[in-house]
């Protein structure tokens, strides 16, 4: 059962093959077989999944079925649940027990979805390995022996979906963290419009970059899940009028004589990249043009120095938006001699080397000797960068590029900081620009390992941008379930 798709499960449910509760069963099972191994969760709730789908049965049975009754699902544990521990894999919120429920989650409790549990990921989502969790990181299911990272932040969702610990699983995108996580565990992540799931009761790091979007096997999942996740919430000041819509297979958007611009980013051909990534985009190209794309050179001037910018904003904000724990209201509470040192010793033992890090860099870049040259600077760069990606848009409908320069690397490789932060390189502009972007498996390496590429477009033209991904996705046509742990 765990080799369904989300379509394919759903059509069983429906038919009446299989039960939500058999479904669930053997997700339960398979997280007590693998998931301590894999890590990928940080709290497990059966009661709560089991009692899911035994309601989702019973709806099912008097003809009420949801759009995705019965799915288990793992949740990002950045999502407000109400009832159940979220942490952000955070000390400071290790005993943190909402009572109110996120609007992501909410659309999918409302959907029919079974909750299996929370998901690891970088501690407040700041990372890019999930190293950065207090509970440890998550554990790559592909080539098992070799302990390679799920990519961050979003990696106990793609760990748990790749390794068949749930079905589905929803990410948060600052910077890059839905896509890489899925490129490197070759899963599918789509990074949706900014604006079109709403960021409210979702643990918040970056507030003008956060992208909430799903993490699944297949486009079509992807395109089905964000359909249940998206649509306009009031409580979210940023959030869009428009919502999405998709209720069975995407359509094809090339072949029968359709006609397709597709923009390659020159500013990106001379960034160093595996030779295997290389060859593999290169490949998908030309399928693309055999399938009757129009392959147009595009530029964005600026795109090499969005990861500039995104490390002065996206810290800056996260220095203002972490200054809430405290230790007064909710979170760790360490007691010191007065109100001043219970902060400091709180705040000390609370968060981890590299949220420390972000927080001394924001608070540095937003202090009034620094505001004009760094912070405004980088807004600047921001806006010339949208401004690149609209014109671009001009010359192309879509846009595709690598989501990553290699492979998935072993949990032990030691990087700097600054080493991390440049294997964002190629996804942090679509934050900056809001604009949506999904990562599709587009093959395997020699090493027998996924890589992904992204397809990139306008504002709210996510439908087109899962349509051509699919197209890519079944020219690629990998088998990307594990052999070491789905074993064939
Ligand atoms: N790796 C990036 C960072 O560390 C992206 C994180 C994200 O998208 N949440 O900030």
């Amino acid at each position: 059962m765990i080799n369904l798709t989300l379509l394919e499960a759903l059509e069983k449910l429906n038919s009446g093959e299989i039960t939500s509760v058999e479904l669930t069963k053997s997700y339960l099972e398979r997280i007590e077989k693998y998931g301590t191994e894999l890590n990928c969760y940080i709290t497990v709730t059966p009661e709560r999944a089991m009692a899911d789908a035994a309601a989702s049965d019973a709806r099912r049975a008097s003809g009420n079925a949801l759009p995705l009754d019965g799915i288990p699902m793992a949740m990002k544990d950045l999502f407000a649940t109400r009832g159940i521990r979220t942490t952000a894999a955070s000390r400071m919120l290790e005993n943190f027990v909402p009572e109110y429920e996120s609007t992501v989650s909410q659309n999918l409790i409302n959907a029919g979805t079974v909750l299996l549990g929370k998901a690891n990921l970088d501690e407040f989502a700041m990372g890019t390995f999930s190293k950065t969790s207090y509970f440890g990181a998550p554990v790559n299911p592909w080539q098992l022996e070799k302990h390679l990272t799920a990519g961050g932040s979003s990696g106990g969702s793609t760990s748990a979906v790749a390794g068949g610990l749930a079905l589905c699983a929803t990410g948060t995108d600052t910077g890059g963290s839905i896509r890489f996580p899925a490129a490197i565990t070759g899963m599918v992540g789509m990074k949706p419009t900014y604006g079109l799931c709403s960021r409210w009761g979702c643990v918040a790091f970056a507030s003008s970059l956060d992208t909430p979007g799903p993490i699944t096997r297949t486009v079509d999942d992807a395109a089905l899940m964000l359909s249940c996740m998206a649509g306009h919430d009031p409580k979210d000041s940023t959030s869009a009028p428009n919502g999405f819509t998709c209720n069975g297979p995407l359509e094809p958007i090339l072949g029968n004589g359709k006609k397709l611009r597709v923009g390659v980013i020159k500013e990106f051909a001379n960034v160093e990249i595996s030779p295997d990534m290389k060859s593999l985009f290169e490949k998908r190209i030309s399928d693309l043009k055999s399938m009757g794309a129009e392959i147009v050179e595009v530029s964005i001037p600026n795109i090499l120095d969005a990861l500039a910018a995104y490390y002065i904003i996206a810290p800056a904000e996260a220095s203002s938006n972490l200054a809430r724990y405290d230790g007064m209201r909710y979170g760790l509470r360490v007691e010191g001699t007065d109100l001043i040192d219970t902060y400091k010793k709180t705040r000390a033992a609370g968060f981890g080397d590299e949220v420390q890090r972000r927080m001394i860099i924001g608070t540095a870049v937003l202090s009034s000797e620094s505001y004009d040259v760094y912070f405004m600077q980088a807004a600047r760069v921001r806006r010339m960068i949208a401004d690149s990606f609209n014109s671009a848009f001009e010359q192309c409908d879509l846009i595709v590029c690598p989501s990553s320069a290699g492979t998935a690397m072993s949990l032990d490789t030691s990087l700097s900081p600054l080493e991390f932060y440049a294997l964002d390189l190629f996804t942090v502009a679509m934050n900056l620009a809001g604009i949506p972007a999904c990562s599709v498996p587009c093959g395997l390496a020699q090493n027998g390992l996924p890589l992904g590429m992204q397809v990139v477009g306008r504002r709210f033209d996510d439908m087109r941008v899962l349509q051509l991904a699919k197209h890519i996705e079944s020219s690629a046509s990998i088998d990307n379930r594990p052999t070491t742990i789905m074993g064939k």
